[in-house]
């Protein structure tokens, strides 16, 4: 029994069974009005999903709504409570709610409210997806390729909350301990906080996100991280989410070292390449090749900076949506704030709680209902019907509010809209970018990995793969025609009969033909040639080829794979990819 929560006899609780969510066709799903411009844009959005509801099954399914209270419409309910309890076992108890944005009391010692949700319900991951819709303003050249799911961790890392003020005695405590007994150097004065990442809350993570993109047909996995500084924590961050890949999910993934070592670029059908980017890359990325990412995971911070630039690049936090998300239970919620110049003005765009309703819908497997919304939308921007911070952007808008926008959607949803047709073409387009992507792979592996970002790691990436090959009986005036007309200084000779490779360098002529004062024309290829030939594999890092090539005072190794020598890395490709990449210790 609840004091102020009413829930609606008339439908049905969502359940968790076995880890898995069963949506009656009539559920209870919870709500929080919020705070500021909270009621305007949830009365607008309600309004939406039930008619999108309505015409996608016919009055078969409905959603009963469960208001519940947090924020100032608590805090009057409630004697002051801002986060009642009845709140936090109600949204448990529905398993799926939504929620308008809420103030943060300031001073007075209250937590925030949406860490204080996000740490009593353990919403673990932040998922923000990150599309843009024909029509919407925005900054980039072709916004249109931007379509990415942001999975951020919400437990760990900065917010972990774990810090030391300057000056204080725990800081003082913390400060000896690791002067003294860490051996750290830093200044006198510092403030200390401590960036904890563990192994459990980067897997549950990383699950949740490679399971997102096999549920929902994604390309790829990329984990972005900063662990080229941070080894223990950003680092350890990319190593366990590539563990959870290998160890739950390798028979759906494939790492990008695989896809251009073992499969040349061209991605297998059914498998999620996973990948890592630096941070920073990351940023540059999201601007300059967007479509080259899919859903991305990653630790608090860098999530946080990353949402709101990525939001930034289709339209802004007027139409972010967002959820938190656990194993068994979701709360949607609109990424901004409460706007209060805005409140109860009519004048805001509902678009981030509304997408946010659409994350939700998708989620409890109302595909067809989600898609209306979706599909709708970008008709009716275009027409120019638009909210204030719309049309201060497009020329020639009409400027509505927030519940006129909703009318113009809604009599959109109801007027018809081809769903099968507008999917179709959607995914047409999506297949022809996807190909398009496997066409430049293929053609310009190096270029490509230097356009999206990735840095050469092992000799598999840098290997020349067509490779020229001699047989034992040419001789070796032909052979050096061959090394001439391709521009090679070595070319590989085929197994003999005891299946050993071997080479013929340039050096190897000049040393043992023209020092040896022989004629070429009457030499053959297995008189000069060395054999056997030394070969590692192609996941040798570049780091170990440097090494062997210095040990051995080689100056090119042959790739295999098994007992076939499938390329060619030579000093020249590695200083060239250091010199185009850098060099990270
Ligand atoms: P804000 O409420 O997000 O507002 C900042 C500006 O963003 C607004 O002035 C407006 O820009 C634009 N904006 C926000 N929502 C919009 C919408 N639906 N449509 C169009 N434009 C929109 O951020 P804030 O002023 O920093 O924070 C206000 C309160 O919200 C604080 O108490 C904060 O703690 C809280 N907050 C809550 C959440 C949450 O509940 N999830 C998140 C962030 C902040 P223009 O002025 O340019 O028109």
């Amino acid at each position: 029994m609840y004091r102020h929560i009413k829930v609606p006899t008339t439908g049905e609780k969502v359940r968790v069974v076995n880890g898995k969510l069963h949506v009656p066709d009539q559920p209870v799903i919870g709500y929080v009005e919020g705070d500021g411009i909270g009621p305007d844009i949830t009365k607008a959005c309600l309004r939406i999903w039930d008619a999108a509801v309505a015409k996608a099954y016919g009055g078969k399914r409905k959603i009963h709504w469960c208001e519940t209270f947090l924020g100032e419409k608590a805090a009057g309910l409630y004697d002051g409570n801002y986060c009642p309890d009845e709140t936090l076992h109600a949204l448990k108890d529905l398993v799926v709610s939504i929620k308008g944005p809420l103030t943060t009391p300031v001073g007075g010692g209250f937590r925030s409210l949406n860490v204080a949700l996000r740490q009593d319900l353990d919403l673990y991951a932040c998922v923000r997806p990150v599309k843009h819709y024909a029509g919407v303003p925005s900054p980039l050249k072709q916004p249109g390729k931007v379509d990415v799911v942001i999975f951020r961790e919400n437990t760990e890392d900065v917010y972990a909350g774990i810090e030391y003020k300057a000056g204080s005695p725990e800081n003082d405590k913390v400060t000896k301990f690791l002067r003294e007994e860490m051996k750290a150097r830093f200044f006198d004065g510092s403030g200390i906080g401590i960036k904890p990442i563990s192994a459990f809350g980067t897997k549950r993570l990383v699950r949740k996100a490679i399971q997102y993109a096999v549920d929902n047909g994604r390309e790829s996995v990329t984990l972005v991280h900063k662990g080229n500084i941070m080894k223990f924590t950003e680092g350890a961050f990319r190593n366990w989410g590539y563990e959870v890949a290998r160890e739950e999910f390798g028979n759906v993934t494939i790492t990008e070292e695989q896809l251009y070592a073992e499969y040349k670029g061209k991605q297998p059908e059914g498998k999620i390449v996973i990948k890592d980017r630096i941070a920073d890359i990351m940023f540059q990325m999201m601007l300059l090749r967007p479509d080259e990412f899919d859903v991305i995971a990653t630790p608090n911070l860098n999530g946080d900076y990353l949402s709101d630039a990525i939001a930034a690049e289709v339209g802004g936090m007027g139409i972010a949506p967002g959820a938190n998300i656990a194993d068994n239970i979701a709360v949607f919620e609109a990424t901004h704030g409460t706007a209060p110049k805005y409140a109860n003005l009519n004048k805001v765009n509902p678009g981030s709680l509304l997408f946010s309703g659409v994350m939700m819908l998708e989620y409890m497997g109302w595909k067809e209902a989600a898609d209306l919304i979706s599909l709708a939308y970008p008709d009716v921007v275009s027409d120019g019907i638009v909210t204030y911070d719309f049309a201060r952007q497009i020329d020639g808008a009409r400027e509505v509010g927030t519940s006129q926008f909703a009318d113009a959607l809604i009599e959109r949803i109801q007027g018809g809209i081809d769903l099968e047709a507008k999917r179709r073409a959607q995914q047409e387009q999506l297949v022809k970018e996807r190909k398009q992507r496997e066409i430049r792979r293929l053609l310009q592996p190096m270029e490509e990995m230097m356009s999206t970002g990735r840095r050469p790691q092992t000799v598999g990436d840098l290997m020349t793969r067509s490779l020229i090959t001699v047989t034992d009986e040419e001789t070796v005036e032909s052979a050096m025609h061959v090394m001439q007309d391709n521009g090679v200084s070595c070319v590989v000779v085929e197994p003999n009969k005891k299946g050993e490779w071997g080479i013929m360098t340039r050096r190897d002529i000049v040393t043992k033909i023209v020092h040896a004062n022989k004629n070429p024309a009457t030499q053959k290829v297995k008189d000069v040639a060395s054999r056997p030939l030394f070969s590692v594999p192609a996941e040798t890092t570049i780091r170990e080829a440097s090494r062997i090539l210095a040990d051995r005072n080689f100056s090119r190794l042959a790739i295999a794979q098994g007992d076939r020598i499938i390329g060619i890395v030579t000093e020249t490709d590695i200083f060239g990819s250091v010199e185009r990449f850098g060099w990270l210790e």
